[in-house]
């Protein structure tokens, strides 16, 4: 599933194609996309439009318009943007046509993917203020921001980085690799951690967000960047999906367990469970 860095690897890709261009046309091929708005009354809205920026909050996509409206991608499980395909992709819900003659597809095999096209600054805000948490790669996020996120939560600490309104855009691979990059076992409870800590899974969470931006998200399975290529940061998981692998720190043997209903990776050396 896209978590941050997949979605501002997708953001940056896509600005070139997009800012500044009009949508000539759009179609929306399933109303599953766009629920409780019927498809055509959302694509006749976008048809026209100028794409005035691309932005991101979380693992949302914002295509801003010049009508001060802005649409709101969330891809979910399996959603995808393309440019430059020479034929119809698989699995293709919706397509932008651009006025330089270019389209821009959106495939979703899972079809969990949701686009949301809100009106005005305020409605935008509203939308994002109810859903999503601090910001990771804002400059004023760190341990402060974790401390009041987490203070009096007896929860795991890999549930509540997961919940997008504590904490946004971050998702299975990302927390498992911030919490061994901070030495934290996901299971302490999130209430519990020390300030040390905390001060280093906000350092870690950074980090890992920014390697995998660096790296162009991680492709496991579905996850695309726009021109059809790959992620690379799977070769640069340190825990993730490397059951029973040296710990690149230490030469543990990565384990596997479920924490918060999640399949999570860890290394038992360097994350100590927390005394009862
Ligand atoms: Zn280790």
């Amino acid at each position: 599933m896209p978590e941050l860095p997949e979605v501002e690897t997708v953001r940056r890709r896509l600005a070139p194609f997009l800012e500044g261009r009009t949508i000539a046309m759009a179609e929306v091929d399933d109303a599953r996309l766009v629920r409780p708005e019927d498809p055509a009354a959302v694509a006749a809205r976008l048809g026209g439009a100028r794409i005035v920026g691309l932005g991101r909050r979380g693992k949302y996509l914002l295509v801003h318009l010049d009508d001060t409206s802005t649409l709101a991608v969330h891809l979910r499980m399996t959603g995808n943007l393309l440019v430059g395909a020479d034929t119809v992709p698989a699995h293709r819900r919706a397509v932008l046509h651009l006025d330089d003659g270019s389209r821009v597809d959106y495939t979703d095999l899972r079809r969990f993917g949701t686009w949301q096209l809100l009106e005005g600054a305020p409605e935008l805000a509203e939308f994002l203020d109810a859903r999503l948490g601090a910001e990771p790669l804002d400059p004023d996020f760190d341990a402060g921001t974790l401390r009041r996120a987490f203070a009096g939560r007896r929860a795991p600490v890999k549930a509540l980085l997961l919940d997008q309104r504590l904490v946004a855009g971050v998702g299975n691979i990302y927390a498992d690799e911030a919490l061994h990059a901070a030495r934290i076992h996901p299971e302490t409870p999130a209430g519990a951690v020390t300030r040390p800590a905390l001060a280093r899974l906000a350092t870690a969470v950074r980090d890992v967000l920014e390697i995998g931006i660096a790296a162009q998200g991680a492709t496991l399975r579905d996850y695309r960047t726009p021109e059809g290529g790959y992620g690379s940061m799977q070769e640069r998981f340190q825990v993730f999906d490397r059951t029973g692998e040296p710990c690149p720190h230490c030469g543990a043997a990565i384990v596997k367990t479920r924490v918060a209903g999640r399949g999570t990776h860890l290394c038992p050396r360097c994350q100590r469970r927390p005394r009862a």
